[in-house]
């Protein structure tokens, strides 16, 4: 099977870059969120409003850590890397009985395996604004090659709070390459969850099933969720924010197991979707765990 996970960002640093260190105190890694901008700059309207995405950069390569260490805060980066995904495991205190509780949560990252330093020397994040609104069509893309794990009856089509209709999906995505740090042979694949809108979403809804496999050329898109979690102590339910990556499409190519026979029609009597990228969406309420 092709494979393909692949990620460019572009984007300014907005807060100090965390360094990891061994117990010796030398940097085994760093942790910085880059701030990229969505290739639609506009509104609807035509006006300038730029939406972000903050993608989680995390880098253990020796020799990208080395480089890494000399980001500033407010320099503008580039980078080339794979999405990855894994599981860790946070700190949450009950809200009910004040237990803490050791809650296991999906992670997503970029792996970079080539970081440049743009421009330095920038003092505030406004300065960093003009490069990214005059770099937004390179500032965020993705191209991947997956296959939809999530079974067919729990791929979700709805509405986002703000009318747009949604599809959201999981890949299985293999590696191309060793990733340092990853945990061996077991550690080879990513999962990352998709959300298509508009048209997309649409055709998305008819055309996946279990199994289908697609090359989707997109954009990391990083929004807050709401994670469900059961008290260990009182079981009682709550609730925490949580950051979390996906991918959106620009499109998505059928490539298997797709019921994209019907798709052209039912295009032509849809045209007048709007296909824009909505607002990034705050605070969706669901589980994705
Ligand atoms: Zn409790």
């Amino acid at each position: 099977m092709a494979k393909e996970n692949f990620v460019w960002l572009r984007g300014q640093i907005r807060r100090e870059p965390v360094v990891i260190r061994n117990k010796e105190e030398k940097p085994i890694g760093v942790v910085f969120t880059i701030y990229t901008i969505n290739r639609d700059v506009t509104d609807r309207t035509g006006h300038l409003a730029p939406k972000f995405d903050k993608p989680v950069v995390m880098i253990e390569d020796p020799l990208l850590v080395k480089k890494a260490l000399t980001i500033k805060n407010h320099d503008i980066v580039e980078l080339k890397g794979v999405f990855r995904t894994g599981t860790s495991v946070r700190k949450k205190i009950c809200p009910c009985c004040n237990a803490e509780n050791h809650v296991q949560v999906t992670t997503q990252v970029i792996t970079p395996s080539y970081i440049g330093i743009v421009k330095t020397g920038l003092t505030s994040d406004a300065e960093g604004l003009n490069e990214l609104i005059d770099t937004a069509e390179i500032s965020n893309f993705a191209k991947i090659i997956g296959r939809v794990c999530t079974p067919t009856d729990k791929i979700h089509y709805g509405t986002t709070e703000r009318n747009d209709i949604f599809t959201r999906y999981q890949l299985a995505v293999n590696r191309k390459m060793y990733i340092a740090g990853s945990d061996g042979y077991d550690d080879h694949t990513d999962y990352p969850w998709i959300i298509s809108y508009g048209k997309q979403a649409y055709n998305d809804h008819i055309a996946l099933q279990q199994g289908s496999l697609v090359y989707l050329d997109g954009f990391v898109h990083t929004m807050l969720m709401k994670v469900h979690a059961k008290c260990t102590e009182c079981g009682e339910d709550f609730a925490f924010d949580s950051q979390r990556m996906m991918l959106t499409p620009f499109s998505v190519e059928y490539l298997q197991n797709c019921n994209n026979s019907d798709i052209d029609q039912t295009r032509e009597n849809k045209d007048e979707e709007d296909n824009t990228t909505p607002d990034h969406d705050r605070g969706m309420d669901c589980s994705i765990e």
